[in-house]
């Protein structure tokens, strides 16, 4: 069967880049491409949208960034359009022509750059190191400080973690113990409401700290929340444990 066009590897094109960039450590010097390619130039407009990429034909391309943005929506804005950048010179390779890859949903394509994004600024590798050894008590308070040490928004950061790490990232209000914000697809989120809904969990719904072993549809998690001391609400995360269950031993036949 003949297959379509397809996309590469978000993750395989954001680490060969990095390597190249000789981003070891995080944040990620986003200003650094211009290194790479010379001809490939990051510029601050007055503009409606977050950003766009120019193509200047042989001269190489503008990354244009709207100049109100944060720094953390301007760097990934500068990342996404790195990620069209990429596709059009694999693309050049291929045909001689300058373009974005024919034949595909240009929703795809987007969705393709905001993951290659995520994948440049927060690199699978530096994210499990980020997460290695951290007690349980402190999982939700490093997760909370994640975004400043990646230098991405709270957005990108969480909905990367689950994509990366399967932790199930949510805000809840304890009181009504309802989610307020999930990071997470739907059908983990309704997940996670039955998670604060267990016997085992509604009793320390009021507590500003928490973190235990808990099961919700078969699958064992590591609990944790904390209180946001502003807002009242509390982040919750659901963090699969990685250590499978000692195996049952069976006596032989
Ligand atoms: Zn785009």
């Amino acid at each position: 069967m003949p297959t379509g066009p397809s996309l590469p590897d978000t993750e395989r094109t954001s680490q060969r880049l990095l390597v190249k960039l000789d981003s070891g450590s995080v944040p990620i010097d986003v200003h650094s491409i211009a290194r790479l390619w010379t001809g490939l130039s990051i510029i601050e407009e007055d503009i409606d949208g977050p950003g766009y990429l120019l193509p200047l034909g042989s001269l190489g391309a503008e990354i244009i960034i709207r100049q109100s943005d944060p720094v953390e929506r301007k760097r990934f804005t500068i990342a996404h359009e790195l990620g069209h950048w990429v596709l059009g010179i694999t693309c050049e390779r291929k045909t001689g022509k300058f373009e974005q890859p024919a034949g595909l949903r240009h929703d795809t394509i987007e969705r393709w750059c905001d993951a290659f994004a995520a994948s440049f600024l927060v690199p699978r590798q530096l994210l499990v190191e980020y997460f290695r050894g951290i007690d349980d008590q402190l999982l939700a308070t490093h997760l909370l400080a994640a975004p400043r040490h990646f230098r991405v928004s709270e957005d990108a950061m969480f909905l990367h973690t689950y994509e990366v790490l399967r932790m199930r990232i949510a805000y809840f209000e304890p009181r009504s113990s309802k989610i307020l914000r999930a990071f997470v697809p739907d059908a983990i989120a309704a997940q996670m409401e039955r998670a604060i809904s267990l016997p085992s969990i509604r009793d320390w719904l009021h507590l500003e700290t928490f973190a235990q072993k808990i099961e919700v549809d078969s699958t064992w998690f590591t609990c944790c929340w904390n209180r946001l001391s502003r807002s009242g609400r509390s982040l919750i995360v659901l963090n699969p444990l990685s250590r499978s269950k000692p195996p049952i031993s069976r006596p032989t036949p």
